[in-house]
């Protein structure tokens, strides 16, 4: 054989085993990879896995080529890629680790969820409170500062707590005392409205009880009042209830109204009660009374002066008229079929008239009255005198 033979077989064998070393560098650097991924599906080992490391196994026994390996190296980073999404941990958590933190989080969310619930509560509550307070019922500071002392401890215990039961422990024993803090407030809140309610009647009676007093004492003071103004024995106004009436008719008469006084005295009413008795007397005193007061009624103010004398005041009358009403009056008494002791009494009674002037006290007026009636009673009795 020449030298070129040689020199091309030892090129050929040369390349073949570059070749050779390039193939098992390659496997050597696939198998790398493979055991990674083994390690990291070592504790994750499921029926598709289980499958591709048999036949894994198979070709590596044999005489494994990276074209054959490949394909089983994609199929296992695929199987790692979708463990490593589910767990979402970077070190490979297993199944049951997995599992247990899913449980744990959904029943953290459901504990959040209950504490967000009755802290939202506590919330409209204390809200509802405080609107309470600002419109003058009743306080809710105990509670909002025992509700705080609650919540503040709450987060203590969650800041400590190791681990998850505890925490949820924790939660529901510190809930369960507001509920209970919830709970003694209202009671009170209701006693303290129950006892509120009963002051309340209570209070509500005796203004009712007052009123009736007041009413009553109001009715008695009105009684009162017109007895002061009456005259017990004819049930005619008295001289108070007349100056009262005078001080009305003096302005009456400033502003230009009419008005006239008119004295009248019974005739010889001592030979009355001297003849027939008190009581007699008495008599004649009301039915002269009641007379007058019928026989003037809407023209004039009648009243029993003291004694057996009596006093008018015609309003809106002019002298000559109140003269004219004053002589009827003397008339109708006269003409009065009184009976003492089974005997007719002729009753009589004299007047005195007088204009009521603008420029002068009640008392001037009263006083020419009283001075006509005595010139009545000079001139004979029975009859009326215009002064
Ligand atoms: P004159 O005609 O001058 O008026 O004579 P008179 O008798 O009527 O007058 P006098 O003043 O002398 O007498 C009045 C009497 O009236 C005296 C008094 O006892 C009597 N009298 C006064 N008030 C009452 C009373 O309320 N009841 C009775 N029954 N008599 C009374
Ligand atoms: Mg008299
Ligand atoms: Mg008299």
């Amino acid at each position: 054989m020449d030298e070129g033979v040689w020199e091309r077989k030892y090129h050929l064998a040369l390349e073949r085993m570059e070749s050779d070393e390039r193939e098992f560098r390659a496997v050597e650097e696939v198998l790398r990879r493979l055991s990674l991924r083994l390690a990291a599906l070592v504790t994750a080992p499921g029926a598709e896995v289980a499958a591709l490391l048999e036949r894994l196994t198979a070709e590596l026994r044999g005489k494994p080529s990276p074209a054959s390996i490949e394909p089983m190296l994609d199929a296992l980073a695929g199987v790692v890629t979708r463990l490593d999404d589910d767990s979402q941990t970077e070190g490979g958590e297993d199944a049951a680790t997995v599992e247990a933190l899913r449980a744990d989080i959904a029943r953290l969310q459901e504990l959040l969820a209950t504490v967000s619930a009755r802290l939202g509560d506590v919330t409209r509550f204390l809200a509802g409170e405080l609107e309470a307070a600002r419109s003058g019922q009743g306080g809710s500071h105990e509670l909002d500062a025992r509700v705080r002392e609650e919540m503040r401890a709450l987060g203590e215990k969650t800041l400590a707590a190791s681990d998850l039961a505890s925490l949820q422990a924790e939660v529901n024993a510190r809930l369960s005392l507001i509920d209970r803090h919830f709970s003694e407030y209202r009671e009170r809140e209701d006693a303290r409205l129950a006892a509120y309610r009963h002051r309340a009647e209570r209070m509500r009676d005796r203004v009712e009880e007052l009123e009736s007093q007041t009413t009553s004492l109001q009715d008695s003071l009105r009684r009162e009042h017109e007895l002061a103004l009456t005259d017990g024995l004819t049930g005619l106004p008295n001289r108070l209830a007349y100056e009262r009436r005078m001080a009305e008719v003096e302005s009456e008469v400033r502003r230009g109204a009419v008005a006239c006084v008119g004295a009248f005295d019974i005739d010889h009413f001592k030979s009355i009660n001297d003849a027939y008795g008190h009581a007699a007397g008495d008599a004649v005193l009301r039915i002269v009374g009641q007379t007058l007061a019928r026989e003037l009624e809407g023209r004039a103010f009648v009243a029993r002066y003291g004694g057996e004398e009596f006093v008018v005041v015609f309003h809106d009358t002019a002298p000559a008229d109140a003269e004219m009403l004053s002589q009827r009056l003397c008339l109708t008494v006269e003409a009065l079929a009184f009976h003492a002791s089974s005997r007719p009494v002729t009753i009589t009674m004299s007047g005195g008239i007088t204009r009521f002037d603008a420029h002068e006290e009640a008392t001037d007026a009263f006083d020419r009255a009283d001075r006509a009636l005595y010139a009545a009673k000079r001139a004979g009795r029975n009859r009326c005198v215009l002064l």
